[in-house]
């Protein structure tokens, strides 16, 4: 099978085959069946979307013997002699190779003799912004006056290169580049009617190397179908085809990086450069990812045809670190250029996205207590420290924490969290508020680490009952929830209560005066933050330094000290 073959083969025959030119089809085939044509057409589009098959199918329905038809019999001499491209009164002209005034005269001495054989004698001039200034003149006192049997199809890829005074005599029709779907379906197809199996990632490569164009997609196809020597056409074999045998490290590289495993990434990207990868494309393929995944999150419960497979080992970080990711690399590609050379510039953005990533301890942990306020609001959290002891902690130096909390064996806890969960259940719907921070006690207690302790803490307790604990999750965090999740969190929570309970997790719009454990923290942080500044303004020594060099306070940091 030659690639004319298969192209020749699947070139559509008739409007209905004819595959994302719907628009375009349809203004033609109502066209035909009223018999209202106009004389002049111009198809706008990237190569290899349609352009010579759009004019071939309009040539056989203006000349099939059966007459002017909006769909062609495809049986007839006429249509069989167009469809072979050996039709006398289909004039094909490559305006690249025909630029000259001359060329175009002698084209347009021949319009006004009639048609050879058929009704209609149809010129497609292919390229046509390629012609000169004078052919353009020449073509234009042709279309103000076009003899009755002549239609043009002009087809360009450079609209902006034509004359207003041609584009204004002509119909114009922008045909669009193919979507990666359409073009991978239509190679299904073609592989299924060969009865050729296939692996659907193989064809959905080749149709995002065939950027939009049809005719490069059956070129590839054509060109895996001899390199798989006519086996299953799978991804492996398409990668290796198209030099992509890197793509196999993609998914380890993007596993390295969100694990913040610096060595392992390290070694990927120069397993890829080993065998021939360009940095750009790696870094393309990895962004692409990411594009994926983010999709991924968004339709996690619902079937998409986005849902691949091939991610199903990953666990996929929360969609404000893919952004974050996402934006380095972007930023990484663009750098690529101003980089000592594409390796160190890969490597370097590689490292950027490990050294950026937000870890468990900022994300997961609440941070600093350092505010007696945010103590005395919470009547039913343990006393970890008497009043007197914090402001004496917090009046010797701002950025002293509290003492380390009072041993406690995990009985004890347990004791004291079901204690509470008792009281609460009595007083539930008085004591919302309170109870969700005291919820957050508990969380402080479980065993939980990473992405479903960041869950749990983005969830507020809407029923705690004897067997049955009813958690609202901040809808935006719906992406993180999952089955395995969820039973990490009953485990944790029934071991912790020392019986077995029943989680239910739902998801909510958390506003207004019930904030999650997460918001809470957020607002501790800046309330400690709002402290911390206060404190430094009123030391006498700071008020002294201040007055001495008239000196401001801009930005206040401060750290936990752990004693
Ligand atoms: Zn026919």
């Amino acid at each position: 099978m030659s690639y004319s073959a298969l192209a020749r083969k699947w070139r559509p025959k008739s409007f209905a085959e004819l595959k994302g030119q719907d628009h375009v089809a349809k203004a033609l085939m109502n066209a035909l069946a009223r018999n209202q044509l106009h004389h002049a057409y111009l198809f706008t589009g990237t190569r290899g979307i349609g352009k010579t098959t759009i004019a071939r199918i309009f040539a056989k329905c203006l000349n099939c013997e059966q007459g002017v038809v909006a769909t062609p019999c495809n049986a007839c001499d006429t249509c069989r002699a167009i469809d072979s491209g050996r039709y006398l009164d289909l004039i094909e002209v490559d305006a690249a190779s025909k630029t000259k005034v001359e060329d175009t005269r002698e084209l347009l001495d021949n319009v006004q003799y009639a048609p050879a054989a058929g009704r209609y004698k149809v010129y497609l001039i292919d390229e046509v912004h390629m012609l000169s200034g004078h052919s353009f003149n020449a073509l234009l006192k042709t279309l103000e006056e076009p003899p009755s049997h002549v239609k043009f199809i002009l087809a360009t890829t450079d609209p902006e290169k034509i004359p207003v005074t041609i584009l204004s005599r002509c119909l114009n029709f922008q045909l669009r580049a193919l979507s990666e779907n359409e073009i991978s379906q239509q190679l299904a197809l073609i592989l299924q009617q060969e009865s050729k199996s296939y692996e659907a990632e193989a064809l959905q490569l080749l149709a995002c190397f065939a950027k939009g164009s049809m005719r490069d997609a059956l070129s590839l196809l054509e060109q895996a179908v001899s390199y798989c020597q006519d086996e299953n056409i799978n991804l492996q074999d398409v990668e290796f085809m198209l030099g992509m045998q890197y793509r196999q490290y993609l998914i380890p590289l993007l596993q390295a990086v969100f694990e913040q495993n610096i060595e392992n990434a390290v070694a990927l990207v120069q397993k890829m450069m080993d065998i021939g990868a360009d940095a750009e494309s790696v870094l393309q393929a990895f962004l692409e990812s990411l594009h994926e995944l983010s999709m991924q999150s968004i339709f996690l419960k619902k079937e998409s045809a986005l849902h691949s497979n091939k991610y199903q080992n990953l666990t996929i970080p929360l969609p404000e670190v893919l952004q974050l990711l996402y934006q380095i690399g972007l930023n990484g590609k663009r750098d690529l250029l101003f980089a000592p050379n594409t390796r160190i510039g890969l490597e370097m953005t590689i490292l950027r996205m490990i050294a950026f990533l937000p870890d468990e301890r900022k994300l997961g942990t609440p941070v600093t207590r350092v505010s007696t306020q945010q103590h005395a609001t919470t009547p039913m959290s343990k006393p970890v420290t008497k009043p007197s002891q914090d402001n004496r902690a917090s009046s010797k130096s701002f950025s002293s924490a509290v003492p380390p909390p009072a041993l406690s064996s995990p009985r004890v806890e347990a004791q004291q969290a079901r204690q509470q969960v008792e009281a609460k259940e009595v007083s539930a719907p008085a004591k919302a508020l309170t109870a969700n921070q005291s919820w957050n006690d508990i969380i402080e207690g479980l065993p939980l680490t990473g992405l479903t302790r960041i869950l749990v803490k983005n969830c507020t307790v809407s029923h705690w009952g004897e067997r049955s604990i009813h958690l609202a999750l901040d809808i935006s965090q719906e992406a993180c929830l999952n089955q395995s999740r969820q039973m990490q969190i009953q485990k944790a929570l029934s071991d912790y209560l020392g019986k077995d309970i029943v989680l239910k997790i739902s998801c909510a719009e958390h506003k207004g005066t019930v904030s999650t454990p997460l918001q809470q923290d957020q607002q501790k942080e800046e309330q400690a933050q709002t402290d911390a500044k206060a404190l430094l303004l009123n030391d006498e020594r700071v008020q002294t330094i201040m007055q001495t060099f008239d000196a401001t306070i801009e930005n206040v940091s401060y750290e936990k000290v752990v004693k």
